[in-house]
């Protein structure tokens, strides 16, 4: 956990010597807790307090990247237990188990599903990020299944299994591409240390019992395997949900360093339904990595998009670029529809106005990324701010008449903007849904 000013100065010489360039120890603390100074312009600072102050510099949950290449992905470094306290900064990644036992075409066609499930979403490509294959038969078996799932995906590789045997031949075959291996325990953790640390892959350390895990982290630590993810096993969603906030807490609040790592969770239900509940569960709160079975595009999608939505910075609205957007063929005598640049306002109208097929022009203000009522409340969206966006994108000139639609929501600016600007209002649907009609009746 980050040190305050007042208890790094507890670990300087305190000599005031000026040798830093500060007049006081006091005053280099101070710099060095805002990180803008660096520890080694005192050169009297003892081996001891150095460490201490270089734990302290480190993040809470280390941060690992899995897979290489286009598709690889981070998790960790997160460093508040609520969103709204700062942000969450690394999407939880989402995977599939593929088990090895199944035929090889039943393999294909799993294969082919999770390569399909990438969606749009305002403006931004959500994709999937992890295939996991499980071994359930022989060592020979699980080689040739991992052949199959090579030749079908770039996504970044989860081999599951605890058999060194089976481990080795399919580590050689995905060197050097950061695969997780799932997961050692207190029988077989410094075998696949080993493995870990031989092929720079990321280990899952598991047990039920949090203070077992800790040991067994610390342990592993030890050995030299430092890319862990951590699992407290199959359990209950309310007893999963307890584990991951303890994690998550005594890594933050306590700097907990043998809890200072992402966590991962398997979920197998039967059930697609309890399956989406409880992945969205711990998208919430506080998985770093979810196995699931399910590969169904609906399932896929709603889980991307609240993690999407769980993963924006709550302090800048997701946001395109303000102009004048044609849909379709536009031309002159189009209609044009103002909104502001909140993307998920401009995607819905865009969506609308694509379902109408009427050529259309879609103006985007510049409101911050604010949506329309919240932008009007904080003043960003008003007749001022609509006239400057017109001229400085020369929506004049590039039609043969003077009409705006205005969402229907602020229709009450549409008097004094048609006053002080010389363009005609329409006021549109307050619903983006009632889109289609309005423009039928309109164009
Ligand atoms: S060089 Fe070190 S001991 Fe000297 S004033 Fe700076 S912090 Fe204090």
């Amino acid at each position: 956990m980050a040190l305050s000013g007042l208890d790094i100065y507890k670990l300087l010489p305190k000599t005031n010597c000026r040798e830093c360039g500060f007049a006081t120890c006091l005053a280099f603390a101070m710099q060095l807790a805002k990180k803008s100074v660096s520890l080694e312009k005192c050169p009297y600072v003892s081996e001891e307090a150095k460490k201490i102050l270089e734990a302290s510099s480190q993040p809470p949950i280390k941060l690992i990247t899995l897979g290489t290449g286009e598709t690889k992905f981070d998790v960790g470094n997160e460093a508040v237990m609520f969103r709204h306290e700062e942000k969450f900064h690394h999407e939880c990644g989402i995977g599939f188990i593929i088990e090895d036992n199944l035929k090889d075409a039943e393999i294909k066609v799993l294969l082919n599903k999770i390569n399909q499930l990438s969606f749009e979403r305002v403006g931004l490509q959500l994709n999937v990020n992890l295939v996991a294959l499980k071994q359930n038969g022989q060592a020979g078996r699980f080689i040739e299944a991992l052949k199959l799932v090579l030749s079908s995906t770039s996504l970044p590789l989860v081999l599951m299994s605890d058999n060194v045997a089976a481990l080795r031949p399919a580590l050689e075959l995905i060197r050097d591409k950061k695969p997780l291996i799932y997961q050692a325990n207190k029988n077989n953790f410094s075998e696949l240390a080993k493995l870990a640390i031989e092929f720079k892959a990321v280990l899952v350390v598991q047990d039920t019992d949090l203070d077992v895990l800790s040991g067994l982290a610390q342990e592993i630590n030890k050995l030299g395997a430092v890319d862990l993810l951590l699992d407290t096993g199959k359990k209950s969603i309310s007893e999963k949900i307890w584990d991951l906030t303890q994690i998550r807490r005594l890594a933050l609040k306590k700097s907990n360093r043998s809890f200072g790592y992402p966590t991962i969770v398997i979920v197998e239900e039967n059930d697609p339904y309890e399956e989406a509940v409880e992945v969205a569960t711990y998208i919430s709160k506080y998985a770093g990595v979810i196995l699931m079975k399910g590969i169904e595009a609906w399932e896929s999608l709603s889980l991307l998009t609240l993690r999407q939505n769980i993963y924006t910075d709550p302090q800048k609205p997701l946001q395109i670029e303000p102009k004048l957007y044609p849909v379709g063929q536009a031309g002159k005598s189009s209609p044009v529809l103002v909104t502001t640049n909140f993307s998920l306002s401009y995607y819905t109208v865009l969506s609308e106005v694509e379902a109408s097929k009427i050529p259309s022009y879609i103006l985007s203000v510049d409101t911050e990324g604010m949506s329309v009522l919240t932008a009007w409340a904080a003043e960003k969206f008003t007749p001022g701010k609509i006239s400057d966006s017109l001229n400085q994108f020369g929506v004049a000139d590039m039609l043969s008449h003077k009409n705006l639609i205005m969402p229907g929501y602020v229709a009450m600016i549409s008097g004094e903007f048609e006053d002080t600007s010389g363009w005609k209002i329409t006021v549109g649907p307050k619903e983006s849904a009632g889109l289609p009609s309005f423009l039928k009746n309109v164009s």
